[in-house]
């Protein structure tokens, strides 16, 4: 399992261009096109220019994100905005909280869905194992969250958690703990599992 989790790259490219900052590339391209041709009306410095284009850039970005209804839900249901996602100046992602962020991981509802499992009933409780029964509701890591919601300040929820990491790298570092905490877990706890049954 965990080498399953380990070797998984099947994010979808939407998902995997707003965690990784990168817009995609037919908006780059026009942005450079853009730039290229422009007649730059009376006194707009090259600057003034390149920022009203990256503006326009986000904005066309952002309409993509919203219009998508297929790729990388869990993803955009966590980040909503990417602006302030892209624009921020803190905040690493490691391996354990991208597969928390995007759902391709050690759960059950995405082992199901590649044929890894049969089933994807939570292994700590009835419920079914998702990402967000992972992180906002199952039992087993109650007390990591309690932890992280007294730590942070913040209830958190599908619509706050990544809120609460743009605000300052502290906050960040306190929900990248818990999230690696219980990720961490859930290996752990897979193998031991791997290992009982075999
Ligand atoms: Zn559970």
């Amino acid at each position: 399992m965990i080498k399953l989790c380990r070797a998984y790259r099947t994010t979808s490219t939407v998902a995997l261009q707003v965690l990784s900052k990168s817009p995609p590339i037919e908006l780059l391209v026009e942005e450079r096109a853009k730039l290229y041709h422009a007649n730059r009306p009376d006194g707009l410095s090259v600057g003034e220019l390149k920022s009203s284009l990256r503006e326009e850039l986000m904005e066309k970005w952002q309409r993509k994100w919203n219009a998508e209804t297929q790729k990388g839900q869990w993803t955009k249901r966590l980040i909503k905005n990417i602006e302030p996602w892209v624009k921020r100046k803190h905040g690493d992602l490691t391996y354990r909280m991208t597969q928390a962020l995007t759902g391709h991981g050690c759960f059950g509802s995405f082992l199901k869905r590649i044929g890894k499992e049969s089933v994807d009933n939570c292994h700590y409780c009835s419920g079914t194992d998702t990402p967000d029964h992972t992180m906002f509701h199952c039992v087993r890591f109650d007390m990591e969250r309690r932890t992280c919601c007294l730590e942070t300040g913040c209830n958190i929820t599908p619509d706050n958690i990544v809120p609460c990491m743009l605000e300052n790298q502290q906050q960040w570092n306190r929900i990248a703990r818990f999230l690696e905490k219980v990720m961490l877990q859930k290996e752990a706890d897979e193998r031991t599992r791997q290992t009982n049954s075999q």
